[in-house]
């Protein structure tokens, strides 16, 4: 999907002047993206009538103003989409917040429970874990191992059968500890059965959650509207965690289910690790999916890590990318681990790290480090250009850092695509100056 939509506004930009015709084309390339990726028809309807709307064909200024006006549209409203604009719950230190986590069976419930409550416990919030699923054999063992793993304290039983019993049990007993954030774990089943509605709903009742969240599986594609739909009717939930965001889920049903339910994702899952929990930020998720990075994450990321991010960013902005900003990329990343993550933050880089594991990724970017380690600091300046017109530097450079003249050609054609797409994407009342800020 962002592969295509990054194409389809990429073709955008191309175009000399902006008409109605190539509005529309954009558009229905856009739409039939979102379609495919389970994306409900509706939705999809209203996304399209928005812009349409938002953008007043007949008064758009010519030339590059214009398209940066359709751009902007498409990219705000595309956040719209996964943006109800609903402030959720946000556990705070010093008074006992109750969260229970509702949800199919398969889901990630457990899984997302230790993982949520270690990311509560490195904002300074004392958390702890209450399995209350009583129905799934093993389900406390589950828990207890993740929770023992994270070292976060839990409460379970294994001779009690009341899920309500143990779920009003350790959350009293937590409450009287004193802890910032007590998640209760649930069980699942299945499909819908009124069993589970039924101990849901008395679950809730008698630990009086400040928060239930939904835990909905990004794989389930168009089922996912219709079971959020029934879960908003009988549990109520204020915030959604989708999971399986990794691999190859589409994702798309999942969003259309928060749409449909007017509730705000607060977090999603990206594995099957204990730090595999992102914070959601629609923003960020929709720069993501158009393959323009998510800089937002990035810059968070980068300053939490006091890595040199130099000029990088602010050359984006411009308009500007050059080898030497390359070069801070590749060095950055190499530092930061797990390649295949941290890739898909950085503008461009996802698509040149598409089909390769992390193994060959992370021996490919050496490579091409040799390479511009073995260019002079004018090259490192240029934004690609200078080896196009004159060669015998690619030969130099190549014989220099023991790599292959094809392999230091390809390093700079990356360049002078990065470079392009800062070019179009980039400057002050373009894209990434609105996702930017101010680094
Ligand atoms: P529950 O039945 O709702 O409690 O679901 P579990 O927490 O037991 O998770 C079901 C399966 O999904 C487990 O194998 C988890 O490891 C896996 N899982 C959960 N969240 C994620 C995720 O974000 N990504 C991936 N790849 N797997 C996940
Ligand atoms: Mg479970």
């Amino acid at each position: 999907l962002g592969r295509r939509l990054n194409s389809a506004l990429g073709d955008f930009s191309k175009a000399t002047s902006v008409n109605e015709e190539l509005v529309d084309n954009l558009l229905k390339t856009i739409c039939t993206a979102l379609l495919e990726t389970d994306v409900n028809v509706r939705l999809v309807q209203t996304l399209r009538s928005n812009i349409k709307k938002k953008i007043n064909i007949s008064n758009l200024p010519q030339g590059i103003n214009g398209k940066r006006i359709v751009q902007k549209t498409v990219f705000d409203e595309l956040c719209t989409l996964v943006d109800p604009q609903v402030q959720a719950f946000t556990p705070k230190k010093g008074k006992p917040s109750v969260i229970m986590m509702v949800g199919l069976q398969g889901s990630g419930k457990t899984t997302t429970c230790t993982k949520l409550a270690l990311q509560y416990q490195r904002k300074g919030l004392k958390s702890c874990l209450v399995a209350a699923d009583t129905f799934r054999a093993g389900a406390f063992d589950q828990l207890k191992q993740n929770a023992i793993k994270a070292r976060v304290p839990f409460y379970g039983s294994y001779t009690e059968t009341d899920p309500v019993v143990i779920a009003q049990e350790g959350v009293e007993k937590f409450k009287k500890d004193r802890f910032d954030v007590i998640i209760v774990d649930t069980s699942g089943r299945h499909q819908q059965e009124k069993e589970l509605f039924a101990e849901m709903v008395e679950i809730s009742e008698a630990i009086q959650p400040d928060q239930t969240i939904m835990i909905l599986d990004a794989s389930i594609g168009q089922a996912a509207e219709p079971q959020a739909k029934a879960f908003k009717e009988t549990a109520n939930f204020g915030a959604v965690i989708i999971t399986k965001l990794d691999g190859h889920a589409k994702g798309g049903g999942a969003l259309s289910a928060v749409a449909a339910t007017n509730t705000p994702i607060v977090f999603i899952g990206t594995g099957e690790h204990i730090n595999d929990l992102e914070k959601f930020s629609p923003r960020s998720f929709i720069s993501k999916l158009l393959g323009m990075g998510d800089l937002e994450g990035l810059m968070e990321h980068v300053q939490s890590l006091n890595l040199d991010k130099k000029n990088m960013v602010k050359n984006l902005e411009q308009g500007k990318f050059t080898v030497r900003d390359f070069r801070d990329q590749l060095g950055n990343i190499m530092k930061l681990g797990p390649l295949s993550k941290m890739a898909s933050m950085i503008p461009g880089m996802s698509n040149m790290m598409q089909g390769m594991n992390d193994e060959d990724g992370a021996i490919r970017m050496k490579r091409m480090l040799y390479i511009v380690d073995s260019m002079t600091e004018q090259e490192l300046d240029s934004d690609g250009l200078t080896f196009t017109q004159q060669p015998s530097r690619v030969f130099r450079v190549a014989k220099g850092s023991g790599t292959s003249v094809i392999e230091v050609e390809e390093t700079i054609s990356q360049v002078r695509i990065f470079a392009q797409m800062a070019k179009t994407m980039g400057g002050k009342d373009g894209i990434l100056g609105k996702l930017g800020g101010n680094p």
